[in-house]
């Protein structure tokens, strides 16, 4: 059996592995579209802030590829699928034959449709070569601005601050990472990146960024004008589907898949951020690498279903500790808060059934909290619960 996985990130490498694992006749090749080894791209934070090496972040040299029985071909966009003939046709022209293709061409970053979008300087973040021009510019020096105050936003700025710029972030609601915080931990979050030197400004909307030859201001609506020598977005990403659109594959949202990771064709499946997945977006790498694994089952020939859980995410800022899992503020649960000096916890409650939860100051008991949640273990002491695992003794 041929199988071409489509995107070496870390579904379709992970993807990639399993297959080779499961079928060691199948001749299975990896075809991305960067020039790097596959990396991990959670860890682009830390390589950032320079907590971690570039080398550091290559999670398989082309050897342990080789000897798992994936062929790489690095710098290998595919630009075409020719469905009834079963080839991938690359951005130069070679047609590449399959019997089973996984489509793992993940997101891109959005760029705001904003006068000066364009320029240089301006960078949506989202891979390697993107990071390196971001620790370029701040090699240069000056001002930087980052619009978009959620997780990537945050880890850019405190990552750009590190290398000594002056950060302003932009943000459009009225409180960082609303998604997965309550306002009074977000108010907290947001009084701890300004007393660490970031300047946050919210709730703004952008009009333009301006410059002639590159990026040298960001205008607020307002008429506001933020100095800003590099400016990264980081407001959200798009599914990479247009490969998927063009070759003629069922596409919403992302590429339409279902619970077995299976397109509108009976021979491409898709993992990862690009799929949707019945009816489904995903936007953190571990329900990709889940996917990954039910793709290469699913071309094993075992009957396997993608069964999705509650998300759960941290900031990767060293001295801020913040995480929040399950569903934030939900309008029918009720909310248990424990404040205690530097310690915030919001738990969120359906009867005695943990639906979400809210970390601010220590983030020890994420993982007791984490498993609460995907449990649905009632609990009968929910003022116990807040307190963490030690003071739990009677759960139901
Ligand atoms: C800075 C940063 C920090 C993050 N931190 C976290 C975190 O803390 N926790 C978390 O859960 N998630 C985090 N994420 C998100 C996480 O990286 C993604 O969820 C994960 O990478 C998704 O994996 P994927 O393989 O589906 O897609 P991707 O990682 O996007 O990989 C897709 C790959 O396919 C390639 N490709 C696209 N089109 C083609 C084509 N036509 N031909 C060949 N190749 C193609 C792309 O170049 C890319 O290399 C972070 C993301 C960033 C950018």
């Amino acid at each position: 059996m041929r199988i071409l996985v489509v995107g070496a990130g870390p579904a379709g490498t992970r993807c990639a592995l399993r297959i080779a694992g499961r079928l060691p006749r199948a001749q299975v090749v990896l075809a991305g579209a960067e020039p790097a080894l596959p990396y991990d791209r959670v860890a682009l934070s830390k390589y950032l802030i320079g907590e971690m090496a570039q080398e550091a972040l290559v999670t398989h040299s082309l050897a342990a590829l080789r000897a798992a029985g994936v062929s790489y071909r690095p710098a290998t966009p595919i630009a075409a699928l020719d469905l009834a003939a079963r080839e991938a046709i690359t951005a130069r022209g070679e047609r590449i034959a399959y019997d089973r293709c996984v489509l793992a061409t993940g997101s891109r970053a959005v760029r705001l449709p904003l006068p000066g979008a364009e320029l240089p300087g301006v960078i949506p973040w989202r891979d390697l070569a993107e990071s390196r021009s971001m620790i370029q510019a701040a090699r240069e020096g000056g001002p930087a601005v980052v619009i978009g105050g959620g997780l990537l936003g945050l880890e850019a700025a405190a990552g750009l601050a590190a290398r000594g710029m002056k950060v302003t972030v932009l943000h459009a609601v009225g409180w960082p990472m609303e998604r997965q915080l309550d306002p009074e931990a977000g108010a907290l979050l947001a009084g701890r990146l300004r007393m660490r030197g970031l300047n946050i400004r919210m709730p703004v909307a952008t009009a333009a960024i301006e410059g002639r030859e590159r990026a040298q201001a960001v205008l607020l609506k307002d008429g506001t004008r933020i100095p800003a020598r590099l400016v990264v977005m980081a407001v959200g990403v798009r599914p990479n589907s247009d490969l998927a659109r063009a070759s003629g594959l069922d596409v919403g949202r992302g590429i339409v898949a279902d619970a077995a990771m299976r397109t509108s064709d009976p021979h491409v499946l898709a993992v990862g951020e690009c799929a949707e997945v019945e009816g489904r977006l995903i936007g953190l790498v571990a329900p990709a690498l889940e996917q990954a694994e039910i793709a290469a089952a699913t071309i094993a020939g075992e009957a396997v279903a993608w069964a999705p859980r509650a998300d759960s995410a941290g900031l990767k800022v060293s001295g801020t500790q913040v995480w929040s899992g399950g569903e934030v503020s939900p309008a029918d649960a009720e909310a248990v808060t424990l404040r205690a000096g530097e310690t915030y916890r919001r738990l969120w409650w359906r009867g005695q059934r943990l639906v979400g939860a809210v970390l601010y100051g220590d983030t020890a008991e994420a993982g007791f909290y984490q498993d609460l949640i995907a449990s649905g273990r009632a609990v009968a002491s929910r003022a116990g619960a807040a307190l963490g695992q030690a003071f739990l003794k009677d759960a139901a």
